[in-house]
């Protein structure tokens, strides 16, 4: 077995490169100044590129034509202008020059095919995508992804094997340049999972230097000089201040960094008044004012950490130690802060920087290549290999013990042969042993780290002979990993007829261990005619499949469009649809129409998300024009207790409805995608606490009024069925929570299911049945649709129950109630059964 043993931190400001070595993880140097990290920066200049500490030298002198924090970019469909050159990068192609040039970190001259890359453990599958296409742009013809706070731990458990940390919880507290990530890590004899996380893809150091820069060194400018405007020209793409923002950004950057050593420090720059004065400024910055500008970005992850912990309840003191990582985690405030605050032991051991990219190397070096060798496959093996002898091993690739079985299957065998199993180190060796079609052996193992061992075949004269048989590593006591966690729910959206709506149908749910396969049926709801204009839509989103779907991101679409389908699609026929995904995050969907018999299969690899600010204005108009309907009913109900909760939610939309006017297409930093992130979480509220048109308080009340009858039922009825009132027993006990939730979705999916199980309680309780017969048989003529028709289900009934023959009767039963004209409350009743 080759492993991957490769691993890359490609950071939002810093990216290493490492490789596991079968022991231990060398993190690789720049060739150029020996530094271990390389800046995630590029700079442009004419036909150069250059990436690293000379592209960051470079951005002061030229700022148009380097780029930064692109990262923060991945996913989106914004392009950085190169000035110099005319044209347009994507973040992805900035990203893959960085990783291109950590490949020259790789000294002895490996190339390798295979990568395991890291990213933030929020990152979603649009942004997964766009990093492996990073990746395959720089060359790699294989792309892992791990998500970095499972790195982060693979690194720090790794490296501290000796001490006592072989049950518990962890919590791995990730601050850096661009992202911010806290996982809660499970340990149980030596392997490792992720329980749970929390992040936030827009919080990190480059937000507190353009706080620094924003709410303290630029009021101190314009203090000093009177420019006013400074403040908006300053973000003004292609203003005669946008080189000042990046100077400026530098400059807050090395202060924050040595605040974290002094109570105060200075800055200076050249500033050009607009009337051309040139100035030298020289400025003071202390620790005070930038624990100021930074604290509620602080809180905000405090406040995340908190949510991992109830959301799983635990309490303080059933967390070991908070694992802090990433370079914003040096502020002193940030430290002392999450100490104090969570009364949590917080541990700085981990390197800060490299945690990340070692622990990608820890995991890429137990982890197998998987490229089709289709070169060696196909000429070497077939023609070195004359008889195909072909051997199978089987054994566990990560034990605790100090030896292991290795189980062996020879294909193709042929008499008289010989194997031999060294460990690669010299260390360990079986001697020459007769070949048998089936044979094991145990096999010393080093402990702490992997080792590799081969199996070699020899003839009856000790040459050797070629067989197809992989080399086996066993990784000994080493901290294996579980499996990566998906990170929000993936799910459908799919027709909501109740309510004129569509609703999520959850695929996979969150912190479900990838990969991930479901098969699910579903019925066409509704004709779709051949030729017409009309399509099937399979819309994959993720998000929180217990909201509404336009709090969803979409992750890819499927259009059947009619034109395309063999016959009419007709109501009620099945549809099947697979979806899978890979570790790595490829999710593939194939559709099955049984009723056409035709299959349609798709692969998701977006790269791109676009938000227009048009868009998003649009949007949280809406949600203000919901809030506002809600609020006069409110008013008119005289629940001041609601209007009030209501007009909190339009304040918030309404301040971040003032945001986007103020924000430009081509501004210069992320707003608009923190902006539509805030869209998002108002409009989950909305639906979360049903504010809109109350949903959620009525479908409560139907949902209680049916349990008090079947409640009745149970107490008063001889004969209901013991399933069915195991059923009624086992709603009652869920009840609660899905109720207490407050989620509109959640609780009709609840109020369905009790639909459907009285409906059945009234067709198989015979007393029940009997008595909604005589209900239904006896309305005024002009209450059915076929009165003859009727008449006759009526005479066929009332045999039925002259001979307590209650088949018959439910069939007649529900014939007539088919036929009923005023069927609301019927079919509410009726519909959800599934029956005729
Ligand atoms: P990323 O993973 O996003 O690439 P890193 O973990 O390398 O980020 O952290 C980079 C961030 O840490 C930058 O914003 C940098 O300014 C900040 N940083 C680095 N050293 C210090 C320090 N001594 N004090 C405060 N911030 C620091
Ligand atoms: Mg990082």
């Amino acid at each position: 077995m080759q492993t991957i043993n490769f691993g890359i931190d490609l950071g939002t400001t810093n990216s290493l490169i490492a490789r596991f070595t079968g022991a231990n993880v060398e993190v690789f140097k720049n060739p150029v100044g020996l530094k271990e990290t390389l800046p995630s920066c590029v700079a442009f200049r004419g036909e150069r590129i250059i990436v690293g500490d000379k592209a960051r030298e470079w951005l002061l002198k030229d700022p148009l034509n380097v780029f930064a924090s692109f990262k923060r970019k991945m996913g989106t469909d914004e392009n950085f202008m190169v000035k110099s050159k005319g044209e347009f990068v994507t973040p992805i192609e900035l990203s893959s020059l960085v990783l291109k040039e950590l490949k020259n970190f790789i000294h002895n001259g490996e190339v390798p095919d295979s990568v395991v890359v890291t990213i933030p453990a929020s990152f979603d599958t649009v942004q997964s995508n766009a990093t492996k296409q990073a990746g395959y742009e720089a060359g790699f013809k294989e792309v892992v992804l791990l998500q970095e706070p499972i790195a982060a731990s693979l690194a720090f458990f790794n490296k501290n094997l000796a001490a006592d940390k072989e049950k518990g919880k962890w919590l791995v507290y990730d601050l850096g340049g661009g992202t911010f990530d806290v996982a809660l890590i499970g340990i149980d004899n030596s392997e490792m999972r992720v329980l749970d996380h929390q992040g936030d893809n827009y919080l990190g150091g480059v937000d507190f230097d353009h706080s620094l820069v924003m709410k303290i060194i630029v009021p101190k400018l314009i203090q000093q000089t009177g420019n006013t405007n400074l403040k908006e020209q300053i973000l003004t793409r292609n203003s005669s201040y946008e080189k000042l923002y990046y100077i400026l950004l530098l400059k807050a950057e090395e202060a924050k960094k040595e605040l974290s050593n002094r109570e105060t420090t200075e800055i200076e720059f050249e500033y050009s008044s607009p009337e051309g004065d040139e100035d030298e400024i020289i400025m003071t910055i202390s620790r005070y004012e930038l624990n100021e500008v930074i604290k509620d970005r602080i809180e905000a992850t405090l406040l995340m950490l908190e949510v991992i912990l109830e959301r799983n309840n635990l309490s303080p003191s059933d967390i070991e130690e908070i694992i802090m990582i990433g370079g914003s985690t040096y502020i002193p405030y940030v430290r002392e802060t999450i100490a104090e605050r969570t009364q949590i032991h917080v541990n700085t051991e981990a390197d800060p920087s490299t945690a990340v990219a070692v622990g990608a190397a820890y995991f890429a070096g137990n982890k197998p290549v998987n490229i089709k060798k289709e070169i060696e496959k196909t000429t070497s093996f077939a023609q070195k290999i004359p008889n195909n002898l072909k051997i199978q091993t089987g054994y566990n690739t990560t034990t605790k013990d100090s030896e292991e079985y290795i189980t062996a299957s020879v294909t193709n065998y042929s008499g008289g042969l010989f194997y031999r199993i060294t460990r690669t180190d010299g260390g360990f060796d079986t001697g020459v042993k007769p070949l048998t079609p089936k044979f094991g052996e145990f096999v010393l193992l080093l402990p702490g780290r992997v080792n590799s061992f081969q199996i070699r075949v020899f003839d009856a004269q000790n040459n050797p002979v070629l067989a197809e048989v992989d080399d086996v590593n066993i990784s000994q006591g080493l901290f294996s990993l579980y499996g990566q966690p998906l990170p929000e729910d993936v799910c459908i959206e799919v027709d909501d007829l109740n309510n004129n709506s569509t609703k999520c149908e959850m695929i996979f749910a969150r912190n479900s261990i990838l990969p991930l396969t479901k098969t699910i049926y579903k019925e066409i709801s509704r004709t779709i005619r051949k030729g017409s204009d009309d399509a099937l839509i399979i819309n994959l989103m993720e998000g929180d499949a217990n909201q509404h779907p336009s709090t969803n991101k979409v992750v890819g679409v499927i259009e059947i469009r009619a034109d395309k389908l063999m016959s009419d699609l007709v109501k009620g026929s099945d549809v099947e649809i697979k979806i899978e995904m890979s570790e790595s995050r490829d999710v593939s969907v194939s559709t099955h129409l049984s009723m056409t018999d035709q299959q349609f299969n798709e692969v998701f690899s977006p790269t791109k998300r676009y938000v227009s600010i048009l868009k998003l204005q649009d949007e949280i108009n809406e949600i203000r024009g919901q809030l506002e309907l809600d609020l006069d009913k409110a008013v008119k109900a005289e629940d001041f207790e609601l209007a009030a909760q209501i007009q909190e939610k339009s304040a918030k939309g309404k301040a971040l409805y003032e945001q986007t006017k103020s924000l430009k297409e081509n501004a210069l930093t992320d707003e608009k995608y923190q902006l539509d992130e805030a869209k998002r979480k108002l409009a989950r509220q909305l639906y979360t606490n049903g504010v809109v048109n109350n949903r959620v308080l009525r479908v409560k009340e139907r949902y209680y009024d049916l349990m008090e009858s079947l409640q009745y039922w149970l107490e008063s009825l001889q004969d209901i069925s013991v399933k069915h009132q195991d059923e009624i027993k086992k709603l009652k006990d869920t009840e609660s929570e899905v109720m207490r939730s407050n989620n509109y979705f959640m609780a009709e999916g609840h109020h369905q299911k009790a639909i459907k199980l009285m409906n059945n309680v009234i067709l198989y309780t015979p007393t029940l049945l009997v008595s909604y017969y005589h209900h239904y048989s006896s309305l005024s003529p002009e209450e059915y649709t076929n009165f003859d028709k009727v008449r006759k289900e009526i005479a066929r009934g009332e045999k039925a129950l002259e001979r307590q023959h209650y088949d018959e009767l439910r069939s007649a039963f529900m014939s007539i109630v088919s036929m009923t004209k005023n069927t609301e409350m019927v079919e509410t009743k009726i519909k959800g059964t599934g029956l005729g």
